[in-house]
């Protein structure tokens, strides 16, 4: 066997498990993606259903993975409701979500620095509502 076609062998098998490593972590993050999703998806059960507890949460970066990356709110006060987008937080992604109920705030209820509390509705996968009577949670920091 001459050196090169040994080359050729060796290359060809580092290929082969390359392949293979990619394949296993694609596999070991669809897994994630899914259990991300259903613990966003039982949290959002939960509080629509069941009116909470909010706790324990998601975290953000569990919400975004699991492709439910909007979070609707309802002003306790006037009742309106609003979707936040939850990947323009800018906030740590390991965040729980339920720590964004108390500094999300209803533009039209809004006086000063006080506000009504809102209420976490559920998760969604897209925008649900328009967000423009709201003050985003980044908004007054
Ligand atoms: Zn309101």
């Amino acid at each position: 066997m001459s050196t090169k076609s040994r080359e050729v062998v060796q290359g060809g098998r580092i290929m082969g498990t390359d392949i293979h490593a990619k394949a296993a972590r694609e596999t070991a993050q669809k897994a994630i993606r899914e259990a991300d999703r259903a613990e966003a998806e039982q949290w959002s059960v939960r509080m629509e259903g069941y009116g909470g507890p909010a706790q324990p949460a998601p975290t953000i970066a569990q919400c975004l993975n699991g492709g439910l990356g909007w979070l609707e709110v309802e002003c306790n006060r006037c009742k309106t409701r609003a979707s936040l987008p939850l990947d323009a937080i800018r906030r740590p992604q390991d965040t729980p979500i339920w720590k964004l109920e108390a500094s999300s705030k209803c533009r039209s209820c809004k006086k000063g620095r006080s506000a009504p509390p809102v209420r976490m509705i559920k998760l969604t996968a897209v925008r649900a509502i328009t967000p423009y009577k709201w003050v985003h949670p980044d908004e007054e920091r």
